[in-house]
Order: structure tokens, then C-alpha cells, then sequence
């Protein structure tokens, strides 16, 4: 996806003249113009069409965990520059830059938290920050999660909203993440773990090349783009016309990648009967 148009989505982009800025959003799906709170209350989902609006990462977590129940783990992992990496800003300026717009150290969060009274380890990556790619924090903590999911002998479930996969300005150092959550992920399945992969808009790269589609059971939210790279780039590449609903979550789940689609409102109910059908 297209990061200023994804941005534009999820800030409803600029406001009507006369309106203060996002009070109204317009919905990329069915192009309506609907009323932000009212999307709000419907857990950011178009009252219109149903579309799926981005959430990011806090409102996630109110959203599916237990009320007051989420407890964070490993806020002291700060990302670092160790390439002196510059593209058209230099990287650190970048991340000092993204911080200051989420409010986040990087671009996942991970902890402890009950699904209604069922306890598991949480983790989301959230588009707003460099559109969720997996830099070492994302990998680090990820991983982290996974094998205090291990330890404690927990449901691991993992949030995916990630636009790209491996953080460039990063090297190496990033690309390895995909490699180091995987194993994680190996060992908590060989120590008989539920992990439950859900996919939300987008999930792409590297990210969907990893943990998001490693899932025992993957649940995505209607009408999400995962794929791992974009549809310009595969066309390139094969010189093939790509099927219709390519890369969609309905796509996914008529092939066989995605075991079910679950609307957002339905997702917290969903996660709870999952787990417990999983694990008596
Ligand atoms: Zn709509």
C-alpha cells in the first residue's frame, strides 16, 4: 500500500472547510462521508459498508483485551542507528520523528493481558509507525513475547499490521528478525503452544513472510491486503494478469491460508472460543 494514501485513511484524511480536522472522514470503500465519533463508537468500522479502518495498537488492545488488564512488557527497548543510516532524512531523525506522531518507542507492543478472563501474551505492530516494519525492537520484542508465552505456558496471540516487512534503514540487523522470531515461534510450537495469527490491513513483506502467517490458527479482518510483496512488483516479475481479489483476506481464506475472516466486532469473542477450544 501506498503510505501516503494508507495515512490518508487512517487520519480520514483533510477535513470539509469551516469543519475542524477530523470530525468527518471519508471512507476509501464506499467513498461516503460519515461522522469520525460514529465510526468510533463501531470500533472504527464504516456504519455504510462495513469497511475496516486502521486502529492503532492502544485502541487494539482496549478493544480486545479486558478492561484495565494489559500489562506492557519491555518499554525500555529503544530502537538505534547502528548504519548512520540516510535515505532523505537521516534514519534517527526519522525515528525521533515517529515517536513524536505515535507516542510509541517503536512500532510493536507486547504484554500479558486476559481475553475475557482467559490469560495470554499480546503483541500488535501498528502501521502509523514506519508503516510497522520489523526494525530489531519489533523483532526483539516479538520474540521476547514468544518465549514468555513459552515460559509461562500461555496462548501467544499476535496482531499484524505491518505495510512492509524488514525496516531497510536497519541492514541486516533487520532482515535477521524474520529468522530470530521464527525460531522463537519453532520452540514455543515444539513446547505445544496455541499461537494465534490475526490479520489485519495490511500485512505485508517480510512481516507476512514471518510470524503473520506462522499462526496454528490465523483469523483475518474482512477485505485486509496480505501478501508479501505488491501487486505492481509480482506482475513485473511473472508478466501474468494476477487473479481478482488477489491478496485479500477472502482470497487468502478460499485458498486455504486464512482459517476464518472475523469482523472486528466479533474478534474478542472469537480469540476466547478459539482458546478454549484449543486448549480443553
Ligand atoms: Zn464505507
Amino acid at each position: 500500500m501506498n503510505p501516503n494514501e494508507a495515512r490518508a485513511n487512517m487520519t480520514g484524511g483533510r477535513g470539509k472547510r469551516g469543519v475542524p480536522e477530523g470530525l468527518w472522514i471519508r471512507c476509501p470503500q464506499c467513498k461516503a462521508t460519515i461522522f469520525r465519533k460514529e465510526a468510533e463508537v463501531r470500533l472504527n468500522v464504516c456504519p455504510e459498508c462495513e469497511h475496516h479502518f486502521y486502529l492503532p495498537a492502544r485502541e487494539r488492545i482496549r478493544q480486545l483485551l479486558d478492561e484495565e488488564s494489559f500489562e506492557e512488557w519491555f518499554t525500555e527497548l529503544r530502537p538505534c542507528d547502528p548504519l548512520g543510516f540516510k535515505d532523505r532524512v537521516p534514519y534517527a531523525e526519522r525515528l525521533q520523528a515517529e515517536q513524536a506522531k505515535t507516542g510509541m518507542a517503536d512500532a510493536a507492543v507486547v504484554g500479558r493481558g486476559f481475553i475475557r478472563g482467559r490469560p495470554v501474551v499480546f503483541g500488535v505492530t501498528d502501521f502509523a509507525f514506519m508503516a510497522g516494519s520489523m526494525g530489531s525492537v519489533v523483532g526483539e520484542k516479538l520474540t521476547r513475547a514468544a518465549e514468555e508465552a513459552t515460559r509461562l505456558q500461555l496462548p501467544l496471540i499476535f496482531v499484524s499490521g505491518s505495510g512492509g516487512g524488514a525496516r531497510m534503514q536497519e541492514g541486516i540487523l533487520s532482515l535477521m528478525q524474520m529468522a530470530k522470531v521464527s525460531a522463537a515461534l519453532g520452540r514455543y510450537d515444539q513446547a505445544g503452544g496455541l499461537y494465534i495469527s490475526i490479520l489485519t490491513n495490511p500485512t505485508m513483506g517480510g512481516v507476512a513472510a514471518s510470524f503473520a502467517l506462522q499462526g496454528d490458527i490465523t483469523l483475518a479482518e474482512p477485505k485486509a491486503l496480505i501478501g508479501f510483496a505488491g501487486k505492481r512488483t509480482i506482475m513485473q516479475t511473472v508478466r501474468l494478469e494476477l487473479p481478482e481479489g488477489f491478496q485479500t483476506s477472502e482470497f487468502l481464506f478460499q485458498h486455504g491460508f486464512v482459517d476464518r475472516i472475523v469482523a472486528r466486532k466479533d474478534l474478542r469473542t472469537e480469540l476466547a472460543r478459539v482458546i478454549d477450544y484449543c486448549e480443553h
